[in-house]
């Protein structure tokens, strides 16, 4: 626990009064704020990269830069290009209804918003939802995972630069404090983490009747159909699993292959990873796991495999010796009720099952949760756009992997349990924003007499017309 419930509670209070009493800012003052913002990332970039590596133990310099500064300085450029486009009242024509008037909808700011981060990747998830909710207008409150304190302590200075405290504050602490934050009545509740915390969350936030956006995890599968090509195509599929050592949220979870191609695609992927981290000249940093409890519940996991049957490999990568590193590795063939097949995986282990039919394939997704991501690989587009008709899952790429996430124009979200809501681009914005309808009703007298009892000839009229009225 670090910030006491207490100043939690004073810090809403103030940011509500605060909000109450200030207006508004227009777009092109939230462009400005977005654009300081963005120049405070690029400040503080050599910072936040030595923090996350302090956090993780070792992280990648260039998945921290690009996957988690780029990724938000991105954010807020096409942000601040668009947002007036996004902000500007939406009108409707109004003809042929028998409502007359102006009609359009004003996109407002829901008010404060609290946002609750992981540490998976603690800049990208904490600064791009931020950089949504102020384009809208909101105040937030920020609480981001107790796991990431190097990381907190520079976003805090970086926010600290740009914002006043009663604009956005940021809170720490661990899942009490989690616990009292999502109690807060905030007017909208934006959480990033695992399915597990986001009921809970959810459920806290129901009381209040606060609207709440979550983004979760899962088992996201990822299938090689017959004509994928084994040799290019493993290559991004062990880059999708390797990236931040697999703790990913839309991390390819498990491979299903054809029939008889397990093995081959398991030394693939290995062979790969191998050539990914080989070069002894200027070595590629390999990420390691963020804690000992998630490093040993990974091991467990693999124990576990092993002992119900599953062939588990593993590569090792030259030079890599902290304690918390975990080798990439595949398990061929784990046994159904394994508990590799039902946690969500979140480390750089790959489980690799057979398929008989591409309907068993379809149907082995379609037996879990839907997930937030699906990966096709194979040479026949359309094909593997048909697999799109038979399944669900937040997003999906076709011959790729995580990339998506990057594409800061299309909606990034989870179904069912992989949560639900979105964000990224115009669709962050309208999360965050309340869409008011507004109509603008004629100031004619005739209208009211229409309208209001004894009601004569006319209302009968238009009612009997709308009743009788096909199309
Ligand atoms: P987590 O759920 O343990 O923690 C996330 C945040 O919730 C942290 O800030 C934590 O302090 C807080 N928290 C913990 N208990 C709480 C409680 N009772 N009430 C309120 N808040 C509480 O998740 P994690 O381990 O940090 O992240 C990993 C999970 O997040 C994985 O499942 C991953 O797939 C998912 N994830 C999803 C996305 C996405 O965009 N959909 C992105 C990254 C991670």
């Amino acid at each position: 626990m670090t910030a006491p419930i207490s100043h939690l509670q004073n810090l809403f209070v103030h940011q509500k009064a605060s909000f109450s009493f200030e207006r508004v800012p227009p777009v092109a003052e939230r462009q400005a704020q977005l654009r300081r913002l963005a120049d405070a990332i690029r400040e503080y970039e050599q910072a936040l990269v030595d923090a996350v590596d302090q956090d993780f133990g070792c992280r990648s310099a260039l998945e921290t830069r690009s996957a988690e500064i780029a990724v938000s300085v991105a954010a807020a450029n096409h942000t601040i290009k668009h947002l007036k486009r996004w902000a500007a009242p939406k009108r409707y024509a109004n003809l042929g209804n028998n409502i007359p008037g102006k009609t359009y909808t004003r996109a407002e700011a829901k008010g404060v918003v609290g946002i609750i981060s992981p540490w998976n990747y603690p800049i990208q998830l904490s600064l791009v939802p931020l950089i949504t909710a102020l384009s809208a207008g909101n105040h937030v409150m920020l609480k981001p995972s107790e796991l990431t304190s190097a990381t907190n302590h520079v976003l805090s200075q970086l926010i600290g630069s740009v914002f006043k405290e009663t604009q956005v504050a940021v809170v720490t602490g661990d899942a009490q404090v989690g616990e009292a934050f999502s109690a807060l009545p905030f007017d909208h509740l934006f959480y990033t983490g695992s399915t597990r915390v986001g009921r809970l969350v959810a459920m806290a936030a129901a009381s209040n009747l606060t609207p709440v956006t979550l983004e979760l995890g899962g088992k996201s599968p990822c299938l090689m159909m017959a004509d994928a090509d084994l040799a290019q195509d493993s290559r991004l599929v062990a880059f999708g699993k390797l990236y931040n050592a697999g703790q990913t949220c839309v991390a390819p979870d498990y491979l299903l292959v054809p029939k008889g191609q397990a093995a081959t695609y398991g030394d693939a992927i290995l062979r790969h990873a191998e050539s990914f981290y080989a070069d002894p000249a200027e070595p590629e940093p390999y990420t390691t796991i963020i804690s000992e409890a998630h490093h040993s519940r990974l091991t467990e996991l693999l124990l576990d495999a092993g002992k119900q049957g599953a062939e588990v490999r593993s590569v090792e990568v030259a030079g890599a010796n902290h304690p918390r590193y975990l080798a990439p590795t595949v398990v061929i063939n784990p046994a159904p009720d394994s508990a590799i097949m039902h946690e969500e995986i979140f480390g750089p282990v790959l489980p690799i099952l057979e398929y008989e039919s591409l309907d068993e394939a379809v149907a082995m997704i379609t037996n879990r949760d839907h997930p937030l991501a699906l990966y096709i690989f194979g040479q026949n587009v359309a094909a593997a756009e048909r697999v799109l008709e038979h399944t669900t899952s937040g997003g999906a790429v076709i011959n790729g992997t995580i990339v998506h996430v990057a594409v800061e124009h299309l909606p990034f979200g989870g179904v069912g349990r992989s949560g639900y809501g979105a964000y990224h681009g115009e669709r962050g914005f309208r999360e965050f924003s309340h869409e008011r309808s507004v109509l603008v009703f004629p100031r004619w007298k005739a209208l009211a007499g229409i309208l209001t009892p004894p009601y004569g000839k006319v209302l009968n009229f238009i009612t009997r017309r709308s009743i009788d009225k096909k199309t």
